[in-house]
């Protein structure tokens, strides 16, 4: 993380993580976007070795309206196939945060928060996750959020819009049965 002030010279550059602000409609202005094609095959000091296109999973968490989150409390190999089968049926993404990521499914393209991705769904499930800092700045745009938790003072608790104090297995097991098809 760093600051970079530059108030002296222009142009001006700046790079926005999606999903950070929400688009607003600004009285009066027109807003515009010039798409400029890089061309650098041109420049003397660069070597191209190769070229890798970063494609984003289709069911990327950026842009998905429905999460079902995973965390510490939720590490368990049973409860992850639950939440895949509920967020199946859902037709939602699975997220996780950080701890998360240090299992074999999942990878930091998962991942919600500081380091991760930021996400702005209609509606969240956190299962079996605190809110640290680094995670809430990631989903507290989102809707609706419903966490589960068996500590009723993790901070998430008190930044959602429901909750439910107990066992992450025994809420989805309960969550898969009202959600069948
Ligand atoms: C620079 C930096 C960047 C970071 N970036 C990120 C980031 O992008 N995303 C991120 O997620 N973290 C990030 N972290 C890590 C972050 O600080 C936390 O460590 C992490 O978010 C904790 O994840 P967690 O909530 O899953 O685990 P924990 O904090 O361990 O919480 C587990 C929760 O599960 C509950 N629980 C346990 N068992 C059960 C059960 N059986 N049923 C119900 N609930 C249960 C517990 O009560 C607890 O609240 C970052 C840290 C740093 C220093």
């Amino acid at each position: 993380m760093c600051e970079i002030t530059c108030p002296d010279h222009r142009p001006q550059m700046a790079s926005v993580r999606p999903n950070t602000f929400a688009a607003v409609k600004v009285e009066g202005a027109t807003p515009t976007i010039e798409t400029v094609t890089l061309d650098i095959s041109a420049a003397k000091d660069i070597t191209i070795t190769a070229t890798t296109p970063k494609v984003s999973a289709a069911n990327s968490i950026a842009t998905a309206s429905k999460i079902v989150a995973l965390g510490r409390g939720a590490n368990d190999d049973e409860l992850v196939a639950e939440a895949r089968l509920i967020a199946t049926r859902l037709g939602a993404a699975v997220g996780v945060s950080r701890p998360l990521t240090d299992r074999p499914d999942f990878t930091v393209e998962q991942q919600i928060g500081q380091s991760g991705t930021t996400v702005n769904p209609d509606f969240i499930l956190n299962v079996g996750i605190s809110g640290s800092v680094q995670y809430q700045i990631g989903m507290s745009n989102s809707h609706l959020i419903v966490s589960v938790n068996r500590d009723n003072q993790a901070p998430i608790m008190a930044q959602s819009d429901y909750t439910f104090t107990g066992d992450a297995k025994q809420f989805m097991q309960a969550l898969k049965k009202a959600v069948q098809v």
